[in-house]
């Protein structure tokens, strides 16, 4: 596959102020397109560190694309410093002037002169027109003695730049080479990163095309499965392993391509016509909010209830006072009471609830990081109970997938009690 790799420029992305999201997203699409990314590189608003990366990276790699510092300000000088590196004169480009002047009168907005700037390109340069800003981008195709590289400049705001680089480069770059890297994502839930893997040491370890590999995050396991060749050929070597995850993992899968679990009970419900509420303590709301969140949510949820103190549990959602007196508010008598409560108020097929210390530090004798999650469907509810390690963001986010992934099972039929 041809290299590539993106320099992002700009002091805010090394001072840690904004996070360097527009790497990644060039960096997921490039694969698709026929080019394996192997360095990212930050660099400030400065001429000679921007330079010496630019000198390295035409080095090594058949593409360059960097990031930012093409508007009109003094800090922006990306495409200068990309003009003087490969010897090329900036020239001004009349399309750009008129639709720049253009820009601005429409606003009623007063042209200084320094938004002639962005007029400016490295000559011979294809203009990638900007439909979400003023600073267009550009492609320069430079010949080497290393053979032809390819140099795009694309604006910072991930508002314009994604578009730019989706509608305008990515089929430039397709146009390239016939070779591509694709990947198949699959998610797993309610199985341990270390046991998936042990699951599927055959096909993760000592193979180089296709791979698969594993990564955890907030309790889901994806397994990503990438092959490469041309696009048919990725295709069928991608299918063949991804019928042997389907099958080692037929309870615990929980989407293909990173639909996420809300998502994925969302459209199960639909199907099987089940309306869907909860009552939460510990998340918050977060389980509603996920719910919530995806398009055609109304047809499912009818409600969700967030109850923090025990008199909020015993009076919105009618938990018996005994019950928490009893057991506590962090139990499975509690979480089960939550869940039915909330199915009966509610009055939907199916309800899910959360209780729990999300931490930090011990509630009432009660670790930080234990969850009961309830579930109430069909005549049936009960609870379980959960040990989640980490932050209280993070116990809490688990407690919400593994909720909606509960609730899925359900469903399905195949959460054991
Ligand atoms: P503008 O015309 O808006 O000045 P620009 O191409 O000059 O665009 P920058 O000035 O470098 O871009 O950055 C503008 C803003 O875009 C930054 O303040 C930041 O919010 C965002 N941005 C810049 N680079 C990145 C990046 N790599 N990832 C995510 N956001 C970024
Ligand atoms: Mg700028």
């Amino acid at each position: 596959m041809k290299k590539a790799e993106i320099i992002s420029v700009g002091t805010e992305l090394l001072m840690g102020q904004v996070a360097n999201t527009d790497a990644q997203y060039i960096s997921a699409l490039l694969p698709g397109a026929g080019f394996a990314c192997y360095y990212h590189t930050v660099v400030g608003d400065n001429r000679e560190r921007l330079s010496s990366c630019l000198r390295n990276s035409l080095e090594r790699s058949d593409l360059v694309i960097l990031t930012g510092g093409l508007g009109p300000t003094e800090d922006d000088l990306t495409k200068k410093t990309v003009a003087d590196v490969l010897g090329l004169k900036l020239v001004e480009d009349e399309k750009t002037v008129s639709s720049l002047v253009d820009y601005f009168s429409k606003r009623g907005s007063a042209f200084i002169a320094s938004n002639l700037s962005q007029a400016y390109f490295p000559e011979n340069s294809y203009i990638l027109e900007n439909d979400f800003g003023t600073a267009p981008g550009c492609l320069i195709r430079h010949e080497t003695e290393k053979g032809q590289k390819i140099v795009v400049l694309l604006p910072g705001p991930p508002s314009e730049l994604n578009p730019m680089f989706s509608n305008k480069v990515l089929p430039v770059l397709k146009g390239e080479t016939d070779d591509c890297l694709k990947s198949k994502f699959f998610a797993i839930a309610g199985v341990p990163e270390s046991l998936v893997e042990d699951r599927l040491k055959d096909i993760i370890s000592g193979r180089t095309n296709p791979t698969a590999a594993t990564y955890v995050k907030e309790g889901i396991v994806t397994v990503r499965v990438s092959a490469s060749g041309t696009s048919e050929e990725a295709d069928r070597l991608i299918e063949e392993t991804s019928k042997i995850v389907r099958e080692r993992f037929s309870k615990e899968l929980v989407s293909e391509d990173k639909e996420p679990v809300e998502e994925v009970l969302v459209r199960l419900c639909e199907k099987e016509n089940i309306t869907f509420s909860c009552a939460e303590s510990c998340t918050g709301g977060m389980i509603a909010a996920l719910v919530t969140s995806v398009p055609g949510a109304s047809n499912v949820i009818k409600g969700g209830i967030v109850t923090y103190s025990n008199e909020a549990k015993i009076n919105l959602l009618g938990v018996p006072k005994d019950v928490i007196d009893t057991f506590g508010a962090v139990s499975m008598e509690t979480a089960k009471a939550m869940a039915e409560n909330a199915r009966i108020k509610c009055g939907t097929d199916i309800a899910v609830s959360a209780t729990g210390n999300a931490g930090p530090g011990t509630m009432e004798n009660k670790a930080a990081g234990l969850v009961y999650i309830g579930v109430s469907y069909k005549g049936k509810t009960f609870a379980k109970e959960f040990n989640f390690k980490g932050s209280r963001d993070h116990v809490r986010r688990r407690a919400a997938n593994m909720a909606l992934n509960m609730a899925r099972r359900m469903i399905l039929g195949t959460l054991e009690e």
